[in-house]
């Protein structure tokens, strides 16, 4: 994912502050001297800390259940790896189709269902442009111009062929020869919905779990009142929060281009990869959030949308329902859909409303 040679922002240690300002902003409760703290969890996987939150007298089993759970979804849909699903099917791109699981078929089906929705903006098989930037793997560079049109030809969520859920086996095919799929843009809010399933299915009504950012707030607090989650501000260090969203059962996942990236010359080159263009985003955005009822929409979608820009993302925002985002603009400038009018709290006076 990311690399760079001159400056690279990356997560380690991240999961204290993380584990510090979690505890912050979602347990209110703690007020009360009499209340048990909610045990927490962490591991490092899909490239991230994952912390789970939550309040129950079988909590480290349960968490390790998740942990197990995230694990199999790495394994299958991981590119760090030669023997993933994902790995296996771009081997085979332009040779034959592979069989997979339910989790990557379902993954694959889903992602190509949003990239309908973003019109593209959102494209599962980044791949060889993601790959050819290799931002986040300490070799990063800016490619040549010819590089990026030979890789961009390859880009196009239309030329995936998945075969339908009704059939017994799930194939995929890749039909041209060095495509690659890439399901860092999703993956984490599917593994935040099944955490979540996890969780629920051991009788934990509620809690929180932080994937790298990427948080899955479920249920309401013990008080009853909704979860209160900070939104990272793009230009500062990671835990320093321009605001706070209220949710109860809600993912709410953040991408921008200040999360992985490498400066050249002067100018920064980020992880979030334009498909018509072939660069680094660059559409007027610091920071799109998404909060939705399922991690894998918000996820797929705050990539999406923070491709879009500012206008495009907040139009097609605002034409889903039970969704809604904020929108950091370059100007430090903030946008809200409709339904967070109530529920996010600006706190960082150097950003304003629009
Ligand atoms: P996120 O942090 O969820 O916004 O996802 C960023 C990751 O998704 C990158 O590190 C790439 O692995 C992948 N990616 C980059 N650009 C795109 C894109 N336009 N569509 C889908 N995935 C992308
Ligand atoms: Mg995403």
């Amino acid at each position: 994912m990311e690399k760079g040679k001159m400056v690279i922002e990356r997560k380690p240690a991240a999961w204290l502050t993380a584990l510090i300002l979690l505890a912050i902003f979602t347990c209110a409760g703690c007020a009360k001297v009499d209340e048990q703290a909610p045990y927490i969890a962490h591991e490092f996987m899909l490239d991230t800390d994952i912390i789970i939150n939550i309040e129950d007298s079988r909590a480290p089993q349960i968490s390790t259940a998740v942990f197990q759970r995230i694990a199999q979804i790495e394994k299958k849909m991981t590119l760090f790896s030669q023997d993933s699903e994902i790995a296996v099917l771009n081997a085979q791109a332009g040779q034959k189709a592979v069989e997979v699981s339910a989790d990557t078929h379902y993954v694959l089906t889903k992602a190509i269902a949003m990239s309908k929705i973003t019109r593209g903006a959102f494209d599962p098989t980044i791949g060889p442009l993601v790959k050819l930037w290799d931002v986040g793997s300490g070799l990063a560079r800016v490619p040549g111009d010819a590089e990026i049109q030979k890789a961009l030809a390859l880009v196009d969520y239309r030329s995936l062929q998945i075969n339908p859920d009704s059939d017994q086996l799930h194939t995929v095919f890749l039909p041209r020869l060095g495509q690659v799929v890439d399901l860092g843009g999703i993956a984490k809010g599917y593994s935040g919905d099944e955490a979540k399933r996890i969780l629920l299915e051991h009788g934990v009504r509620q809690g929180i779990i932080n994937l790298g950012g990427n948080v899955m707030a479920f249920g309401h607090k013990k008080d009853g009142n909704p979860w209160r989650v900070g939104i990272q501000n793009p230009l500062a260090p990671r835990g320093t929060y321009l605001g706070i969203v209220y949710v109860s059962d809600k993912a709410v996942v953040t991408s921008g281009g200040y999360e992985r990236y490498f400066i050249k010359n002067g100018r920064r080159y980020h992880h979030i990869i334009d498909p018509t263009t072939g660069y680094p985003a660059n559409n007027g955005l610091i920071s799109v959030t998404v909060v939705a009822d399922r991690g894998i929409e918000a996820d797929a979608l705050s990539t999406g949308v923070y491709v879009l820009g500012l206008t495009e993302g907040k139009q097609l925002i605002d034409s889903m329902d039970g969704v809604e985002a904020i929108f950091i603009t370059n100007e430090r400038k903030v946008y809200t859909t409709a339904g967070l009018k109530d529920c996010f709290q600006l706190t960082d006076g150097d950003f304003s409303y629009e």
